[in-house]
């Protein structure tokens, strides 16, 4: 039986192409593996899978007796419900160390870099293994996706080194251009139910004993998203009444380099608790791009007091 790779739920372009690759590698390296998402991939991931010739890899929500390696998170929240009965044989990352615990030793590669396809890409050098073209591909599009093409400040000096590197095998001249068409279809929000884009890119966290969820639409003019605001707003209030204590959504500008905040909360303060700025949702906040970065390391801080 082959290993299961799979990434966060909510699945982004990362939490696939680093399934795919690290699937490809591990089975290079002798350990047959295949790669899995965790339920439906959003518009943007099936653009960059179509471009380099991939299928969706198939959706899976039990891993019970199962061997695993976990992509692109390491927290139970973000990982199949019966992920304490699996086999866990190894994590690949590039977030804060989640709460999953192993009772048996297992491999772990975790990087503070843009992206979990970067620690892939330096991982394929470790061990001299080729990176198939349109694995390259795919991995390309996901550091830029993640680094919102190096705006965000997650990005690192590793980040550009593997993107420079990826386009070369993977024969994409012009990176940027790529990741402008990324984000374009990732802007594409006419017609798509509010509370679809709300948990398309989506995750909770547990913060002194609440559950706390932050969501991030990332667009290329965040007035693409006036049409659609209300109802995004509308969408926030009722996951909030699904048992969390706080429901956030930032709607980021990568053009203007600043996300409106959305919030919904217990705490009608904590959007000045956690950015130190007044005033009321949605709130603009200028230079915040990463939900990983500019959010939850201040939203923790406020849980933690
Ligand atoms: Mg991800
Ligand atoms: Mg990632
Ligand atoms: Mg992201």
């Amino acid at each position: 039986m082959s290993a299961v790779v799979v990434g966060h739920k909510n699945p982004d372009t990362d939490s696939c192409a680093s399934a795919i690759a690290a699937a490809d590698l591990m089975s290079k390296r002798g350990l047959a593996a295949e790669p899995f998402v965790q339920g439906k991939i959003a518009p943007e991931t099936a653009f960059v899978l179509e471009r380099f010739g991939f299928m969706p890899p198939e959706s899976i929500t039990s891993v019970a007796r199962k061997k695993v390696i976990l992509v692109d998170h390491s927290d139970r929240a973000q990982a199949p419900a019966d992920i304490d009965e699996a086999e866990l044989l190894g994590i690949i990352d590039h977030h804060k160390l989640g709460d999953i615990t192993t009772s048996v030793p297992l491999f772990f590669h975790a990087l503070p870099v843009g992206c979990s396809c970067t620690v892939i890409k330096n991982l394929y050098d470790f061990y001299s293994v080729e990176i198939p073209r349109n694995i390259a591909g795919i991995m390309l599009c996901a550091i830029l996706s993640d680094t919102l093409i190096f705006k965000s400040p997650t990005t690192t000096d590793e980040d550009r080194k593997a993107v420079a590197a990826l386009a070369a095998l993977a024969g994409v001249r012009d990176y940027a251009a790529l990741g402008m068409e990324i984000f374009t279809v990732k802007s594409a929000v006419k017609g798509v139910p509010a509370r679809e884009l709300l948990f398309r890119d989506y995750k909770d966290f547990e913060m002194a004993g609440k559950k706390v969820g932050v969501g991030q639409l990332e667009v290329v003019d965040i007035k693409l998203l006036d049409s659609v605001k209300k109802d995004l707003i509308t969408a926030v209030e009722a996951a909030k009444l699904e048992g969390r204590h706080t429901v956030m959504l930032l709607l980021t500008d990568i053009m203007a380099e600043g996300s409106e905040l959305v919030v919904c909360s217990e705490d009608a303060d904590l959007a000045e608790k956690v950015f130190g700025l007044p005033g009321s949702s949605p709130l603009w906040l200028p230079g915040v791009m990463s939900r990983k970065k500019d959010v939850i390391p201040k939203l923790e801080a406020v849980f933690k007091k």
